[in-house]
């Protein structure tokens, strides 16, 4: 990721499109000083101001984070390691957001669908259609949110210090408390209950 080479792309498309700084920093509604800020390289666009910049300078968000017009062919060469870095940048906060929203909405429509198959008179098949749909909504919700848990917490080892990620099945079968996690450290194989951290 070069910022000195995404600034000035960002600013050869601004002139392209016969845009000035503070025109940019409008329809934005962000400040000037920001715009600037990203032209000279000091600092790179919000994820949430990203897609509406490429759309006000016609390009992709791929582009703007390789900083060139790209051919189909280094389109897809670059869209992988971009796509690590947006994921990367979405914060750990925002991913425990997302994560309990989703919790939500699926008791509520799990809720909602239980009461379908309870409360009206409908066909058996059908209620254990509606039965394994609420299941499947429950077993891919419990996916998401292991995937986001293990993607943003970080155990430190009780008996030797190693900071380690455990791995899907260990971090689901661990018992634990809301602080700590009873889990098996990769580096020393002992057992421990290991406080764990919120990732930067
Ligand atoms: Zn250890």
């Amino acid at each position: 990721m070069n910022q000195v080479k995404i600034g000035q792309f960002i600013k050869e498309i601004r002139k392209e499109k016969n845009l000035t700084q503070r025109e940019v920093a409008q329809k934005l509604c962000i400040s000037e000083k920001t715009v600037s800020k990203w032209e000279t390289g000091n600092g790179l666009p919000e994820v949430s101001s990203m897609l509406p910049l490429c759309k006000l300078l016609g390009i992709s968000i791929n582009e703007l984070l390789s900083g060139e017009r790209l051919d189909e062919k280094q389109y897809i060469e670059k869209a992988e390691e971009n796509m690590a870095y947006l994921v990367d940048r979405t914060t750990p906060q925002k991913k425990v957001i997302i994560s309990t929203i989703s919790c939500i909405l699926v008791i509520l429509s799990v809720i909602a669908l239980s009461l379908l198959a309870a409360l009206f008179v409908i066909q058996i098949w059908l209620k254990f259609v509606i039965i394994g749909i609420a299941i499947i909504v429950v077993v891919a919700d419990v996916l998401v949110i292991l995937l986001v848990a293990v993607n943003t917490e970080i155990y430190t080892c009780e008996k030797c210090g190693e900071k380690f990620v455990p791995t899907l099945t260990a971090y689901f079968w661990a018992p634990h408390t809301f602080k700590r996690r009873y889990l098996k450290c990769p580096h020393c194989g002992k057992k421990s209950w290991n406080n764990y951290h919120i990732r930067k």
